[in-house]
């Protein structure tokens, strides 16, 4: 697994560097993120769940999907909106966050 970043719709909070466990995500000189250790991302999706813009596409390894097919977030107050791309057809899941740790 690993992300990609997509600077044009980063809005420079800075969420996903800050939450990154391995510190692998950084800012460049103008705030915007990007992935500067890819082959570390181990996939834990906590910079995914943090980015509120859906500038972060995290990639799904070949187990689960592969071949391009991406995840990204959109957030909208209580909810996480999850959206998975193939092959230009996308699929929602919303998540509430409230109830997030709920089983
Ligand atoms: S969380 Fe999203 S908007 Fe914020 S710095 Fe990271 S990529 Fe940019
Ligand atoms: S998926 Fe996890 S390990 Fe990979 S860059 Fe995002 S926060 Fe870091």
């Amino acid at each position: 697994m690993s992300i990609r970043i997509d600077k044009g719709k980063c809005v420079r909070c800075g969420q996903c560097a800050l939450v990154c466990p391995g510190g692998l995500i950084v800012q460049d000189e103008e705030k915007k993120a990007y992935i500067k250790y890819p082959k570390d991302c181990w996939g834990c999706a906590a910079c995914l769940k943090e980015c509120k813009v859906g500038a972060i596409k995290y990639f799904l390894g070949a187990d689960i999907g592969g071949k391009g097919v991406y995840l990204y977030t959109l957030d909208e107050q209580d909810f996480l909106h999850w959206f998975i791309v193939n092959n230009d057809i996308q699929h929602r899941m919303t998540s509430n966050k409230r109830e997030s740790n709920k089983y």
